[in-house]
């Protein structure tokens, strides 16, 4: 049986430098309707350091984190269309069930059954992965390996974000917390001729947003000279969902771009959400909104900031992650 190396969870906890435990494993053979990549680089995201440190309970163990994989096909399982090859980017949906009313009604985001990769299944984290062929995305040529990578949770999530708020062209839109996500987010507004304020801590994020061509910046609890249109919260906090709310125009939404929130705050009604002013969250992604954000990304031109880490070293990636000591996304090839 041929080898390879992967990071592999045994048991959740605090992140630290040896939480992943490198090993070596069989290498995986794809089954009916499935395809197995040779992993060119997988992103790190903050939803791989939730299941790290059990935030969100893995629904395995042992498990191998990693949902944004750009890979090459080396094998097709039965049923399969793509060739050996073919350069693909797999995302946090692995698959769904498809017949779930959420699937039948456009919205597989919300399937009732849903395999997520890193998660339900064995990510990228790793020299190979097997993925479902249905659910992996053709990667335009303009975008390398490594800058591809992020683009499949934290650029895809963010575009999910932008619809889920509602964003029209021209708009004044805040961005709270600027990590992997809202990095990518601000080309795309920039391309639809928005107004972006940026509010995070640390000056670090906030030259770095500058960098980017933010409007504005203030610290996360700062509130815009000016009333938003929609704010996307990235930061784990409820403090921020509502120090966003504070800076809406009347009719304004949130739209919450974060799988876990430490708590939600009491705020006032009145002053807050009154004025039909709405907070949404963002679940998930379809495969639509991959498809239709990677051929933008393509089109506009849109950069990442990435660093590099091998896979030796995912554990220091997650620590790096955690402790919001990056300019943009961590990504590790292994
Ligand atoms: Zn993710
Ligand atoms: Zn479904």
């Amino acid at each position: 049986m041929p080898k390879q190396r992967a990071a592999v969870l045994h048991a959740t906890g605090p992140a630290t430098a040896d939480r992943l435990r490198i090993e070596e494993r069989d290498i995986p053979e794809p089954g009916d309707g499935a395809v197995l990549l040779r992993v060119a680089a997988c992103g790190v995201c903050r939803t791989d350091l939730h299941i790290v440190e059990g935030e969100l309970q893995p629904h395995r163990t042992p498990l191998v984190p990693g949902h944004q994989i750009v890979g090459r096909v080396v094998a097709c399982g039965a049923g399969v269309a793509l060739q050996t090859g073919a350069r693909v980017g797999v995302s946090w949906l692995g698959g769904t069930d498809g017949t779930c009313r959420y699937c039948t009604m456009g919205r597989e985001n919300l399937c009732d059954a849903p395999t997520f990769t890193g998660y339900d299944v064995d990510g990228g984290y790793a020299e190979y992965a097997v993925a479902r062929a249905d659910f992996v995305h053709t990667l335009p040529d303009a975008i390398d390996d490594v800058h591809a990578a992020p683009l499949l949770c934290a650029g895809i999530i963010g575009f999910r974000a932008l619809r889920v708020a509602g964003v029209q062209a021209g708009e004044h839109v805040g961005l709270y917390g600027f990590g992997a996500s809202a990095h990518l987010a601000l080309p795309v507004l920039k391309a639809w001729n928005c107004r972006v304020s940026v509010a995070t801590r640390g000056e670090k994020h906030r030259a770095f947003a500058a960098a980017r061509g933010a409007d504005w910046i203030g610290g996360p609890l700062e509130r815009p000279p000016q009333p938003l249109d929609r704010a996307i919260t990235f930061a784990p906090a409820g403090d921020v969902v509502v120090a966003a709310l504070g800076a809406l125009r009347k009719g304004g939404v949130v739209a919450i771009n974060a799988i876990h929130l430490d708590r939600m705050p009491e705020f006032d009604y009145d002053s807050l959400l009154w004025g039909e002013r709405e907070i949404r969250s963002v679940a998930n992604m379809t495969r639509q909104d991959a498809r239709d954000f990677i051929a933008l990304a393509a089109q506009i031109g849109l950069t990442s900031e990435v660093t590099v880490y091998p896979l030796e070293r995912a554990g220091e990636a997650l620590l790096a992650v955690k402790a919001d000591a990056l300019d943009g996304a961590a990504v590790i090839v292994p």
